[in-house]
């Protein structure tokens, strides 16, 4: 049940999100501070997320598209700031790739249905975890969906 993961490529180009919206439909769909992060790969400040500590069962939903991305039970405490997951929802629900803004090189993570910006993957950090990775992903990115709320 491991994941797919393609740390390293740069999947997205000559892939087409399955939701495609042109820039003045997100920017009318999303918050500002939604549209900075999903749509320009902006970062939340630290800190101020709505999920950084939630611990609430259920799922993690794109918020620009509603595709299902984590799940509660992959979720941990990293003390980074930001919410955290050991493992996407499954290993097509994410694209990863390189990243080299900020002087560094960085694996950004994106929604694989529409393509917005989630946050970044890092790895090797030594997190008692079962994949040694940190999905770092931006709580405005996400919407929880809880398990009650499910039917
Ligand atoms: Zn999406």
């Amino acid at each position: 049940m491991s994941p797919a993961y393609r740390i390293g490529m740069d999947p997205v180009k000559g892939v087409t999100p399955k939701v495609v919206k042109s820039d003045a439909q997100w920017r009318e769909q999303l918050t500002p501070q939604e549209y900075a992060v999903l749509r320009r790969a902006g970062t939340e400040p630290p800190g101020t997320g709505e999920y950084e500590h939630t611990k609430t069962p259920g799922v993690y939903e794109c918020r620009a598209c509603g595709a299902e991305l984590f799940r509660s039970d992959h979720k941990f405490e990293s003390h980074c700031g930001w919410p955290s997951f050991f493992t996407p929802l499954a290993g097509d629900a994410v694209l990863l790739r390189e990243d080299r803004s900020m002087f560094s090189k960085r694996v950004e993570v994106l929604c694989a249905t529409c393509h917005s910006h989630l946050g970044h993957v890092f790895e090797g950090e030594g997190y008692p975890t079962p994949t040694d990775q940190r999905y770092c992903i931006n709580a405005i990115s996400l919407r929880l969906v809880p398990d009650e709320a499910a039917s």
